[in-house]
């Protein structure tokens, strides 16, 4: 982290951005400005390159729940364990969820004890192992707004195969920005660039219409970054008020159509509950009613269970996914590490935890 710090405190434009940043948060007369980064990809950037160690000490950085496999609940990858469990049925999902462990245990340990539970990169290699095989091959599918068109057009182009079909854990984020928003104190937001890229701009202009709570679009490199927290501060000033998407570049007022039509084409929202949150009214893609045949908890009658019982644990995922520090876990680094993790946010590359630990000096 020290050698990427440095990279960006000589870089002349990161300077002169650190610059204006000091000056502005000199007429906040020493009081705290909580900003959230909500997105894990955020997060890594925000760690690798030491930003908040460059930042004055009055701006703190927390880190938000935008990372799909620490927010998929335990009981959605039960429908995975059970379905995996049959006879004829091949499981693809991503590497990290796999490691995620629940209380009926994770799907890596299913696959050690025989089941076919494969990783894969893309959920075209899953429609691809369909057609060429005799099993049912169902994917596991999660990610927001970035992942959920390709799933969209891989349920499309399957429509002549009849051994794929799908667990949707998909989550959209407006529904987890709003919850930030109305449970926690944040006095700004730093919203995710691709999932903007997707939706556009507007859903974002409608979340934070009447909240007197600045957000920036933002991208993911480090300037961007930092672009985005001076124009966080600048908002809170009440200066260059219009200016919410620094990732302009990328970010178009309307966003991505075609991917758009793609989502409300295949997909519907229904309620779910989010890992450290709640149950978030429509914040889950599943598919619509013509595309039955393609859903996993309805070809197979899946039935997910209960949310566990609340046990006794020291892990605290649930706190890290609404801004905590995971140097705040007693067992960060020691009895939780990647090799052996007690919690989601240490499974997953976009977590907290396992960015923080890979990023530790
Ligand atoms: Fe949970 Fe491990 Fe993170 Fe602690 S360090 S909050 S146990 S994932």
């Amino acid at each position: 982290p020290k050698l990427y710090q440095d990279v960006v405190a000589t870089d002349a434009r990161a300077r002169q951005i650190l610059d204006a940043i000091e000056r502005e948060t000199k007429n906040f007369s020493g009081q705290k400005i909580r900003i959230m980064n909500f997105c894990g990809s955020h997060e890594n950037t925000v760690v690798q390159y030491g930003l908040r160690d460059l930042l004055p000490e009055c701006i703190e950085l927390v880190s938000g729940p935008g990372c799909p496999v620490c927010v998929t609940a335990a009981e959605e990858i039960a429908l995975g364990l059970e379905v995996a469990r049959r006879e004829n049925v091949t499981l693809t999902t991503f590497g990290d969820l796999i490691r995620v462990p629940t209380p009926w245990g994770s799907l890596e340990q299913l696959q050690e004890e025989g089941a076919d539970v494969r990783v894969i990169y893309d959920i075209s290699q899953a429609l691809q192992l369909a057609r060429v095989s005799e099993r049912e091959i169902v994917h596991f599918a999660i990610g927001f707004e970035t992942t959920a068109p390709l799933t969209a057009s891989v349920i499309r182009e399957a429509q002549n195969i009849d051994n794929f079909s799908i667990i949707s854990s998909h989550r959209v984020t407006p529904p987890a920005i709003e919850y930030v928003l109305a449970n926690y104190q944040v006095d700004a937001v730093l919203c995710p660039g691709h999932v903007a890229m997707i939706i556009g701009v507007e859903p974002f202009r409608s979340l934070f219409n009447n909240r007197r709570i600045p957000y920036v679009i933002s991208g993911f490199e480090p300037i961007d970054l930092l672009q985005g927290v001076l124009f966080l501060l600048q908002q809170l000033l009440g200066k260059m008020s219009a200016n919410n998407n620094q990732y302009s570049r990328v970010v178009e007022e309307k966003g991505n159509e075609l991917a758009q039509s793609l989502l409300t084409n295949v997909f519907t929202l229904t309620d779910a509950y989010w890992r450290g949150f709640d149950i978030l009214p429509a914040s889950r893609l599943i598919l619509r009613p013509e595309y039955q045949q393609f859903d996993a908890q309805y070809r197979f009658g899946l039935q997910m269970p209960s949310k566990p019982e609340a046990t006794e644990t020291l892990c605290i995922c649930n706190a890290i996914l609404s801004g905590a520090n995971p140097r705040e876990c007693s067992l960060f680094a020691k009895a939780c590490t990647p090799e052996h993790p007690s919690g989601p946010c240490m499974v997953s590359r976009e977590g907290a935890c396992h960015i923080s630990y890979h990023n530790r000096e």
